[in-house]
This record gives C-alpha cells, structure tokens and sequence, in this order.
C-alpha cells in the first residue's frame, strides 16, 4: 500500500521530488559505471563541469502510463534509447548503451511505484539526461559524464476534453540554425525559445510557430513540439531537415495515420502561408500526445481559424493514446510492460 501523499486530482505538470533517481559516471573513452539507485536530491558538481560552462548535456522525456488492468507500462522507450545516442554523438559525449537505458527506465519506474498516478490521473515523467559533468576551462568536450534519470508525476495534459490552442507564427527569432544541433535533444536548444515564447504569453497566444532560420519561410516546430496540419485531406508535416527534432509522437502519428486510418501522409517543407488551406492543425510530443490548434496569426493577421477540435485530429488521438493504455491493437510491439 502507498504511503505517499499526493493529490492525484491537482497534478500539473510540474516537479514533484520522488523516492529514488539512478546515476552512471564515465569517463571520456571510459565505461560507464553500474547504474546506482540514490535518493531523489541535490548532486554536487564542479563549477568547471562542461555542462554549466558550455551547456555540454541533453535530455530525454517519456512517462509511464497505468493501464486499467493496473499494469504499468512505456511507450517507444527503445526509441529515447536512440535519439539519445544520436544526441550523444552529436555532443562528443561518450554513447549510453540502449539496452542498459530501457532497463534503467524499467527499474526506476519500479522503485517509484508509489508516485505514478492511478489510470487516467496523469504519468510518471520520465526525465533522463546526460551531461559533461567533469572540469573543463577551454571550449573542448568535458572529461568525465554523468547519466542522471529522474522521475516525477504529472498530471493529464486535458481535463475534460481538449483545449484548443492559440498560436502566433513569428519571423524575428529562429529555434535552430542549418546543420546546428536542432535535431537532437540538446539541453542548450531551448533557452533561445524562451524569450519569443515568453513574448507571445504576453500577447496571450499560448506558444510560437517558428519558421525556418534560412529562408524564414518553412514551418518547423510549434514551441518544442512537432507540427502537423490537414491539407486537401493530406496528413501534412514538416520534413526531418536536421533542424526539427524527430518526435517519437510525430513518427507514431504517421505510421497510425497510413497503416489504421488509411490516410495521405506527407513530409515537406511547409510555407506558412499553406495554413490558410488547412482544414486542421494540432501539435505534439510525450506531453500532450495531441494538442489541437484553434488559430494561427501572423503580424496580427488570423490565418487559421477552427473552434472545435477536428475529425482527423481527434481520431488521431483516441487512437493513439488507447494504444499507449493498451486498449487498441498495438501491431508495432510499442508498448513495453514494466509490471
Ligand atoms: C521532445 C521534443 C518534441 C517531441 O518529441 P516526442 O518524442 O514526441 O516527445 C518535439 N520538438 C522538440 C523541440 C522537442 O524537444
């Protein structure tokens, strides 16, 4: 029986300090230590570490899902094994061995059982993260990494039904640039969207459309989620161009969306003026699986305008999340059990 006390019905999506997280050391050429199992707090690091000076580490997120039969499960977790790889590689640090992460992921989950919500209360968050942890002073990779994974319970991203979103498609700031490190999960690619996105809040849009760095033109990614949109009953989505970061949530939505609901799915350049012909739009991520768009401005100007969720949409997400609870035939083998 549980002994933690939480208010299940007011969960946000905000930190709640858990019981245990797990941590691995490596050195730059080295192996990375047997992953130990710490109470949840506070690490100590040098004031040199490579990460606080020249922002060396990424992040992943996923979360843990109670099922109605009170199995415990995760989603595509082989596939944050992945991208995080790739991340790694783009970051000079040393690789943390796929296996070794889902298995990581599957005890952690475990030995916080007592912090994942009850079915349909909301997730435990999963936030993995590694890091140049060891002294560096020039601008060179760190000598020694850690891998951090911690967890924390978050509430449903909608409570009673889907919200409509409000967007602003800005042209002054960019996310990331050709060939920068947009594609992977780099902890040092979501500072500079802070500020546009702080900007927007304030205009009382809920987040920004950024366009393309090169030709200032092409839809990329709405704050830090993937985009899609409805054309001529097309399934349209901005191509994997380096700078988008390749969402596991973007990659499940088109294989359902070709495979159980027998759509058109294309990946490419997206003008923004394109959203004028859209018949929907949502966006998404591990957070809100789907959230749909109710309008896109630019310069003021309302380009897109919906006040209800749309058809393809919300099949898209009944399907998708009843797959992610076990509750729809799952054919990829994505869902993993961890109890
Ligand atoms: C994490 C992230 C996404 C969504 O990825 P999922 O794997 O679907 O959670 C999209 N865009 C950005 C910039 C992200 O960081």
């Amino acid at each position: 029986m549980s002994n933690v006390l939480i208010d299940w019905d007011n969960l946000t999506f905000s930190i709640t300090p858990t019981k245990e997280m797990a941590i691995s050391k490596c050195s730059i050429d080295g192996k990375w230590t047997p992953v130990e199992y710490i109470p949840y707090g506070n690490i100590s690091i040098s004031p040199a570490a490579g990460i606080l000076n020249y922002g060396q580490g990424l992040f992943e997120g996923l979360k843990a899902l109670r099922t109605k039969n009170n199995e415990v499960v995760l989603f595509r977790p082989i596939e944050n094994a992945k991208r995080m790889e790739a991340g790694c590689k783009r970051l000079c640090m040393p690789i943390f061995p796929s296996e070794e992460f889902v298995k990581t992921i599957k005890e952690l989950v475990k030995r916080n059982i007592d912090y994942l919500p009850p079915y349909k209360k909301g997730s435990l968050y999963i936030r993995p993260l590694i890091m140049g942890t060891g002294a560096i002073l020039g601008v060179a990779p760190a000598p020694e990494y850690t891998f951090l994974t911690y967890v924390s319970p978050v509430g449903p991203y909608f409570k009673g039904g889907m919200t409509l979103i409000k967007l602003e498609i800005i042209d002054d700031y960019h996310r990331a640039a050709p060939n920068g490190t947009g594609g992977v999960k780099a902890a040092s690619n979501y500072v500079s969207g802070m500020l546009p996105s702080k900007r927007a809040k304030e205009r009382g849009y809920s987040e920004v459309i950024f366009l393309d760095a090169k030709h200032c033109r092409y839809i990329e990614e709405v704050g830090a989620a993937n985009f899609f949109c409805v054309i001529n009953d097309i399934l349209t989505t901005p191509r994997l161009t380096g700078t988008i970061l390749p969402g596991i949530t973007r990659d499940s939505i088109i294989t359902i969306a070709k495979d159980k609901l027998n759509l058109k799915v294309e990946e490419r350049d997206i003008d923004y003026k394109e959203v004028s012909n859209a018949s929907e739009a949502f966006c998404c991520g591990t957070g809100a699986v789907i959230s749909p768009i109710g309008s896109i401005a630019y310069k003021n100007e309302v380009m897109f305008n919906k006040n209800q969720v749309g058809e393809i949409t919300k099949t898209l997400y009944d399907l998708l999340t009843k797959i992610q609870r076990k509750e729809e035939e799952d054919p990829y083998g994505w869902v993993e059990n961890v109890i």
